[in-house]
């Protein structure tokens, strides 16, 4: 019983159990198919709204595609535009840029033009051409000890350089003062950065004229320690004050203007010039041969004196012309001569040289009587001077024979060949003493009797200027040896080129100025004009 009651009651849990189960399937069935239909329902709608949405979101994204392409399209027109425009202002500044380029070369083109024009107005008047170099600032400028003037304090000197290097301007100013400016014109002016080859690139020309049948003097003018020196020969070397030949770009144009004459000369057939050199100086207003032998032979400074001949030309009697057959001969016997140069240290600088020094090179050229007669450019002036010549000659022979050794092109062996003439022109490089305030300077006793003579030497220089300028009757070429030397020079028979030498410090001021005015004054000297040598002319020769 029990075991048929525990069994029937098991089936009875079984069927209830799969009763329960059929049940519980059946429900599950029935929700399976209630979510089906529902996620079905759903999904449709999601799907009808995703597809709505999408269609909205392609429209959209036609839309803005559109309207970014617009953008696209007119930003590149605009680029295209811009790039038309770009080449456009390339072309336009192509054709600035040439015409930039054809107006610089125009103006470079008038500039010379006026240069040349403004050279044949000097020439024509007898200008006296002045250039102005201003050296750089240097060490000894800064060294203490120097006094500083009192007006010159707050002033500058600046060379003005865009304004086609002619020009000077010095700023003035001084606390409670309005600022002066003072501008000074000069046929070229010469900034500190520039080098010795630019100076000399300048007078090169007066050395071809000096070939051409010209006197041509060029002088250093200038306070101590302003550059002359090195303007005219380039840097001394400390122990013997000669000048150094080591860098050639250092040269001043006494060495570069020998090398020049006789590359000059190279050109010209042999043996038709002949170069003769004196080396004088000026001191305490004597003047001494630095070439002239004592009974020894060796070489020491000889007094000398100036007499003017009866044709009014002004001689130095028994001055030692040595005949030099080249460059490297000539500045020997300058170098020579300048170890007994006269000098004595001011305090502006240690170096400072006392005298005057005159380089002359007289350059003799041979013409053969028929060329002579034949290609003067002016026969009245070629009759003259051939009368002058032909009788100059042997008196020119008698004198070389006492002082120049002999070459083989002197004069003296050319005696032989009497249908030869000779003219002569003078080349005068110099190297003044310079200019400045005993109480600046610092000298005292025997300095100061150099200093005053120095500085007559130089007024009287100012003075013969001035009074040619004027064009006085009476111009005191007397008053000073140095005017009595120079007076050929400077009284018109040569090109003159004064090289005004120019501190750039500010307690130099007033000695720049002093220069500076010196300068103008020398410009507006009109001595009529050069008068040429005249020369056989090569291409009418033939
Ligand atoms: P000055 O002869 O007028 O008394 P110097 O020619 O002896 O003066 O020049 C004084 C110093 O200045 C020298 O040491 C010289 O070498 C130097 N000097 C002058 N001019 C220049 C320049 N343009 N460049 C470099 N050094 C210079
Ligand atoms: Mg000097």
């Amino acid at each position: 019983q029990y075991q048929g009651f525990a069994r029937r009651s098991t089936n009875e849990v079984l069927q209830l159990y799969s009763a329960h189960g059929q049940q519980q399937k059946l429900q599950r069935s029935s929700v399976v198919t209630q979510l089906r239909g529902s996620i079905k329902k759903r999904l449709k709608q999601d799907l009808k709204s995703l597809r709505s949405f999408a269609l909205e979101l392609s429209k959209d994204f036609q839309r803005q595609s559109k309207t970014y392409l617009y953008q696209v399209l007119t930003a590149v027109q605009e680029i295209q535009l811009q790039n038309e425009a770009l080449q456009m202002f390339q072309i336009k500044a192509f054709d600035l840029e040439q015409s930039l380029q054809e107006v610089t070369e125009r103006y470079e083109k008038e500039k010379q033009k006026r240069r040349a024009l403004h050279n044949s107005l000097v020439e024509l008047r007898g200008n006296i051409r002045v250039h102005c170099r201003i050296r750089p600032l240097l060490p000894f400028d800064t060294a203490a000890g120097h006094s500083i003037s009192q007006d010159s304090s707050f002033a500058s000197i600046l060379p003005r350089a865009e304004d086609s290097s002619e020009t000077v301007l010095v700023k003035c100013s001084r606390p409670g003062h309005a600022s002066v400016n003072k501008t000074y014109h000069f046929e070229r002016v010469y900034s500190a950065s520039e080098s010795q080859d630019a100076v000399f690139a300048d007078v090169a020309p007066l050395l071809t004229s000096l070939l051409d049948g010209y006197n041509v003097c060029i002088m250093a003018y200038g306070q101590t320690g302003s550059g002359k020196t090195y303007t005219m020969l380039g840097p001394q070397l400390e122990e013997n004050f000669a000048f150094s030949l080591e860098d050639e770009s250092e040269l001043g144009i006494i060495p570069r203007a020998a090398q020049e004459v006789f590359r000059l000369i190279s050109e010209k057939p042999p043996g038709s010039y002949w170069v003769e050199v004196s080396v004088v100086e000026v001191y305490n207003n004597e003047i001494f041969d630095l070439l002239a032998k004592d009974t020894c032979g060796k070489v020491s400074g000889v007094k000398r004196d100036v007499v003017t001949t009866k044709e009014g030309k002004n001689n130095v009697p028994l001055l030692t012309h040595e005949t030099v057959e080249n460059a490297s001969e000539f500045l020997h016997l300058v170098n020579k001569g300048l170890q007994l140069r006269v000098r004595h240290p001011t305090l502006v600088h240690a170096h400072s040289s006392r005298s005057h020094l005159v380089v002359t090179s007289t350059i003799t050229t041979i013409i053969s009587e028929d060329n002579f007669g034949t290609s003067w450019e002016d026969e009245q002036t070629s009759q003259r001077l051939n009368r002058e010549v032909s009788c100059t000659f042997p008196q020119k022979m008698r004198d070389d024979k006492s002082t120049s050794s002999s070459r083989a092109s002197s004069p003296a062996q050319l005696e032989a060949t009497e249908k030869l003439k000779q003219v002569k022109t003078r080349l005068q490089l110099v190297d003044l003493a310079g200019s400045e305030c005993v109480g600046m300077s610092g000298v005292t006793g025997a300095a100061l009797r150099e200093t005053s003579f120095i500085n007559r030497s130089l007024s009287a220089l100012a003075d013969v200027l001035g009074a040619i300028a004027e064009q006085r009757s009476h111009v005191p070429y007397r008053n000073s040896k140095l005017t009595r030397l120079l007076q050929d020079s400077i009284g018109g028979d040569a090109k003159l080129l004064v090289m005004l030498c120019i501190s750039p410090d500010q307690k130099y001021l007033t000695e720049s100025m002093q220069s500076l005015g010196f300068g103008t004054r020398a410009r507006q000297v009109q001595r009529g004009q050069v008068k040429k040598k005249n020369f056989p002319v090569p291409s009418k020769a033939k």
